[in-house]
């Protein structure tokens, strides 16, 4: 039998990275995915082969933002390995029911200038309110980048001008307690606070709710990230797609020694007594590692399904089980196979438009249902708010000469109330359910776009419980845990596991379930990559790591 350094459970964009850090320290690396591609929700696949030849979609992940706030591409080389990143501008395109529309460009003085032709006090506050969340940015960006727990690291993430822009934000003590203030409202307190116009108000809010929450739920205005991002850093996508970045990533752990190994679903995790020594896949064959087993499932998935009762303390089972939260929302995913793209006549159509996301949010109480329907088992059907995308507008190579592929993102619940222990799975979704919320929610989008209705060649629609089967996660989660504030860096998935070590001795998680949290970043698996690496080290080489971090950041605070 092979022995590898280590072994990591599922070939996500997540594992792949942490995958070829430690191949680049010259640890010998098995990757194993149970699905017959890598890639887990970083994927571009011909969903319609037979229907809609040629065309080709990204399932779950499309906009790539948060990768651009850490060194990963630049670290991995990925360009060299076939990884292009093509930029949107503009960024997002909200028509509104009155005939206006926030149309937010890459620049904030030209979003201004959009905002101005409907509402010029709005436009003025636009550019104070982008400012805000920028400085936020700035502040938080050096914690992405490190394990939450490992405090040298973080202030070794720090330099002088980052301090200088924390200060510049505060400039007091009260400045400071107003700034925490801030932080503990909810976008719609804080959307309220700045702007008076819905068409403004109401697509800011659903980029909000993009962390998995209410506008209106206090301690996340954070949410508001979201739209500040895509100007700075921006937002992208990979030539060819999202699996175009898994692509990139796979050769670059292929170039590096690294093993994938597909269609091999991981039934059991291996405990020697208090040590991970291995897996057991669900077809009976085993995988050792010396040095450890490093998980890109949750917490939950790991602790409840993946390992023996005798090997986790029952404390942390149950605190595993019933602390972390995961809430009933999940996404109803619509991907079209398009004629021509769509046109929003009513808007004074520019194709523009559809270069970056297409919200329908009409106002900030939709965006609320949006998600509060979900969590109690409702689908909110009467007035669809969702996210969209027309990928092939930006990249062309997505679909046949002419044509355009078209993605919906629209929330519903996991678990529908009422129709607990019927449909797929027990949660009430049918093949017919699906697909007569799919045909209100295109009904809704043809309402801006009315050309929509008949440029439909063909349709894949995926129920939560299908996208679950799929991927593997719980719920449908598409974030694996719920990205809420008492669920974020030092708290995910639980304290006691944060910092990416578990109690069992070689047992690591990584993956969307850690911190920094879901999304394309890379970050969970380069922050992982870095703990597993110290623990190999000598108490002397990481205390001399320690100090070189010391000195950068006292170097750029006092100068050489
Ligand atoms: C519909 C949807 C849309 C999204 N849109 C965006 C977006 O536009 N932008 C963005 O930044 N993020 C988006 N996200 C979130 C983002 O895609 C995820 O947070 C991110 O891809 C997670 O990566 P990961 O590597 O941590 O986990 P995963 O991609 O989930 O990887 C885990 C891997 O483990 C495999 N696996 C599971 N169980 C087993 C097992 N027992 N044995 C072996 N392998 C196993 C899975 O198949 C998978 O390959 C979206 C997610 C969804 C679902």
């Amino acid at each position: 039998m092979q022995e590898y350094d280590a072994i990591i459970i599922g070939a996500g964009h997540n594992g792949l990275v942490c995958a070829a850090y430690l191949l680049k320290a010259g640890y010998k690396v098995l990757l194993l995915e149970k699905r017959e591609i890598p890639g887990g929700a970083a994927t571009t696949e011909e969903l319609m082969p037979e229907d809609a030849p040629g065309f080709k979609f990204s399932p779950c992940a499309i906009n790539h933002v948060f990768i651009h706030l850490g060194p990963v591409v630049q670290e991995l080389e990925l360009e060299r390995h076939g990884l292009e990143y093509l930029f949107c501008d503009p960024v997002v395109f909200c028509p509104h029911p009155d005939g206006s529309y926030f149309l937010a460009h890459r620049s904030v003085e030209k979003t201004c200038s959009e905002i101005e032709q409907f509402n010029p006090r709005d436009a003025k506050k636009y550019a104070e309110y982008i400012d805000f969340w920028q400085h936020i940015i700035r502040l938080v960006t050096p914690v992405f980048n490190a394990p939450p727990k490992s405090i040298i690291d973080i202030i070794g993430n720090y330099d002088i001008s980052k301090l200088k822009d924390v200060f510049s934000l505060t400039g007091s003590t009260d400045g400071t307690l107003d700034l925490i203030r801030s932080i503990l409202t909810s976008a719609t307190d804080q959307l309220e606070e700045y702007f008076d116009s819905e068409f403004v108000k109401a697509p800011l809010a659903r980029l909000a709710g993009e962390l998995s929450s209410p506008p209106s739920q206090k301690t996340m205005s954070i949410g508001a990230m979201m739209l500040a991002l895509r100007h700075h850093p921006g937002m992208a996508r990979p030539k060819g797609g999202t699996g175009a970045l898994t692509d990139a990533l796979v050769r670059c752990v292929r170039s590096l020694g690294g093993e994938i190994l597909t269609d091999k679903a991981i039934k059991q995790i291996l405990v020697d007594g208090d040590r991970a020594v291995g897996v057991r896949l669900t077809n009976g064959e085993e995988f050792r590692a010396k040095r450890g087993v490093i998980s890109s499932l949750d917490a939950k998935r790991v602790f409840l399904h993946l390992m023996d009762e005798k090997d986790v303390d029952s404390g942390l089972r149950e605190r595993v089980d019933r602390r972390i939260i995961n809430r009933n929302e999940a996404i109803l995913k619509i991907d079209c196979a398009l004629s021509e793209a769509p046109r929003f006549e009513h808007h004074n159509h520019r194709d523009e438009y559809m270069m970056g996301s297409v919200l329908i949010a009409d106002s900030v109480n939709q965006v609320e249902l949006a998600h509060t329907d979900p969590e109690i088992g409702r689908i909110p059907i009467d007035d669809p708010s969702m996210y969209s995308v027309v990928p092939s507008l930006l990249d062309p190579t997505l679909a046949p000469e002419g044509r355009h592929t078209l993605w919906i993102e629209y929330f519903v619940p996991y678990q529908i109330a009422g129709k607990e222990g019927t449909g797929m799975k027990g949660t009430g979704w049918t093949e017919e359910l699906k697909n007569e919320v799919a045909d209100r929610v295109l009904q809704k989008y043809a309402t801006y776009a009315p050309n929509l209705q008949n440029s439909i060649i063909a349709r894949h629609i995926e129920s939560p419980p299908e996208l679950e089967d799929r991927t593997g996660m719980l719920g449908g989660n598409y974030y694996h845990l719920d990205m809420t504030f008492d669920q974020m860096m030092c708290f995910r998935p639980l304290p006691e596991i944060a910092n990416y070590k578990t109690p069992i001795e070689g047992l690591y998680l990584t993956g969307a379930g850690t911190h920094p949290g879901g999304s394309i970043s890379g970050l969970p698996g380069r922050n992982c990559a870095r703990i597993f690496l110290q623990e190999q080290r000598s108490l002397t080489q990481t205390l001399s790591d320690a100090g070189d971090s010391i000195k950068s950041v006292a170097k750029s605070v006092f100068g050489d």
